[in-house]
């Protein structure tokens, strides 16, 4: 494979011998196809393998099964964990996501969305984000910004277990599953043509495609098999996770977000009075936080609702100031604040905690290769933004892909799989890059800092039109 990669380099820079060289590669990429074949069981050609059935995985295979001009291209999904039988139990699971309006779309599109309102589902109609160091804040309404909810708060294995409903209904013959698929390599074509990928299975199974779909997660094998660039870092945090019991009963509609200097603390709820926790905090916090017996944790978590944190005086009596100003002009000055629930006990068993971090793939596409979801892009969860990102790829792969079979061309055609690199990178790098920005700026307590960030907060939480912006954008 790296003799392949360096062979395909020497043909962007020597173009007089590229064409003996793609003679070479070809005769050595069918000598180890065959090779393949013959070592393992050779369990067939598939139009299409998607590798990983995570949410964004099977979401794809769901879509390319109800989508008419793709129904009769044979898929194949290879997922590596086992078909765990789901069971829906009264206390809520620790890892849920919020879901965006397009993804609820999306999941609408191909009848997903009712199983999971079947299931439980909680709406966010109201979401209060603030800083600790100020009184600045933002809110987002379903009233005064989107005439709908601002986002629904669902369990990944309740979105899961919908989607793989789906996929086993009859409607739905073109797609295989493998749960248990340990993929342990691949071989993919190194020019545009009509080479296959070859998927390698840890057993010892070699499958072959068409196109290959890498939706195998932010680690992505088939990533790192295309030999594209990656830019990532860690933020040297991790996402807290628990399923929280509030003090009170309420209606519960409103997601919290409070900035420490630390990471934000976020509150989603997930009925009247229950909500999720993702505490983004320093490595060592998480790790102590996970060991705190459960009572000095909730209190833990209460102060950093509630703490108040040093402040600068001339902060506050520029923000003050500003907010009198906005009043006076008739625009919203952020005294609608709300406070925040408190916290009584937590859920046993429900602390965890995640690394996180940021990841670019540089190309999203390669000859016969597309990666959709956190292979692709992974970004910090303070905006929920990660998998709604993941579901906006599979909706435009499997329109360009449509549109390509329409258009009468082969579904690895370059120009289509261009298109949908670019549709795509140009939505998630931006919203990746803004992410990012708004982790590092609230990051920090020095009082210019803060002083900056929340007049810009107060001046975009007084205009509607910016925030309904904010909010399009992050539907999307
Ligand atoms: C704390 C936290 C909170 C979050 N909150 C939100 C939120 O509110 N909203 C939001 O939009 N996003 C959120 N995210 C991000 C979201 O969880 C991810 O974006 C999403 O899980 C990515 O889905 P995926 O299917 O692309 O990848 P994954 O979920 O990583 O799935 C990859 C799949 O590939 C399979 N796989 C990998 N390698 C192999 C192999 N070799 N062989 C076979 N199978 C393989 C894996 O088993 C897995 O099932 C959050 C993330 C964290 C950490």
């Amino acid at each position: 494979m790296l003799l392949d990669k360096g062979i395909y380099s020497a043909c962007v820079w020597v173009p007089k011998i590229k064409t003996s060289l793609r003679a070479i590669t070809s005769v050595r990429k069918l000598s180890s196809s065959i090779s393949s074949h013959e070592e393992g069981k050779y369990k067939g050609k598939y139009d299409v393998i998607i590798a990983g059935g995570g949410m964004v995985g099977c979401t794809l295979a769901c879509v390319m099964g109800k989508t008419s001009l793709l129904s009769n291209l044979r898929v194949l999904l290879l997922e590596g964990s086992p078909d765990k039988k789901f069971e829906l139990k009264p206390e809520y699971s620790n890892r849920v996501v919020a879901l965006s309006q397009n993804t609820k779309t999306l999941m609408n599109s191909i009848n997903v969305w009712g199983h999971i309102e079947k299931m439980r589902l909680q709406p966010v109609r109201h979401m209060q984000v603030w800083d600790a160091c100020s009184d600045a804040l933002i809110t987002f309404s379903s009233t005064d910004i989107m005439d709908d909810d601002v986002a629904y708060i669902v369990e990944n294995d309740v979105l899961l277990h919908a989607v793989n409903t789906e996929l086993k209904s009859p409607e739905i013959k073109n797609i295989e599953v493998v749960y248990g698929a340990k993929i342990e390599g691949y071989e993919i074509p190194t020019t545009h043509g009509s080479q296959e990928s070859i998927v390698k299975m840890s057993n010892g199974d070699t499958y072959s495609c068409q196109l290959l779909i890498g939706a195998d997660g932010a680690n992505s094998a088939v990533r790192k098999a295309m030999g594209v660039q990656y830019l990532s870092w860690n933020y040297d945090q991790m996402g807290v996770v628990a399923t929280l019991h509030l003090a009170e009963e309420t209606e519960n509609t409103t997601a919290w977000q409070r900035f420490l200097p630390t990471g934000p603390v976020a509150l989603l709820p997930l009925d009247s009075k229950r909500s999720s926790l993702v505490w983004s905090t320093s490595n060592t916090h998480a790790k102590e936080l996970l060991n705190l017996p459960q009572e000095q944790f909730v209190d833990a978590l209460n102060d950093a609702l509630w703490k108040q944190y040093p402040r600068s005086s001339s902060v506050d009596a520029c923000t003050s100031w500003v907010g009198s100003w906005l009043k006076s002009v008739g625009l919203p000055d952020g005294a609608e604040r709300q406070l925040p629930p408190s916290v009584r006990d937590i859920a046993p068993g429900s602390r965890a905690a995640f690394p996180l971090g940021f990841g670019h793939s540089t190309r999203y596409i390669a000859p016969g290769v597309a990666l959709v979801g956190d292979a692709a892009h992974r970004v910090h969860p303070l905006a929920g933004q990660g998998v709604n990102l993941g579901f906006g790829d599979v909706k435009d792969l499997a329109d360009l892909m449509s549109d390509c079979i329409y258009a009468g061309y082969d579904i690895t055609h370059h120009d289509w799989l261009e298109r949908y690199e670019s549709s795509r990178q140009r939505h998630n790098v931006p919203t990746q890059l803004a992410v990012d920005a708004l982790n590092r700026l609230y990051a920090f307590d020095i009082p210019p800092l803060v002083l900056i960030r929340s007049v810009g907060l107060q001046i975009t939480n007084a205009l509607h039109p910016i925030k309904k912006l904010i909010m399009s954008h992050a539907a999307t």
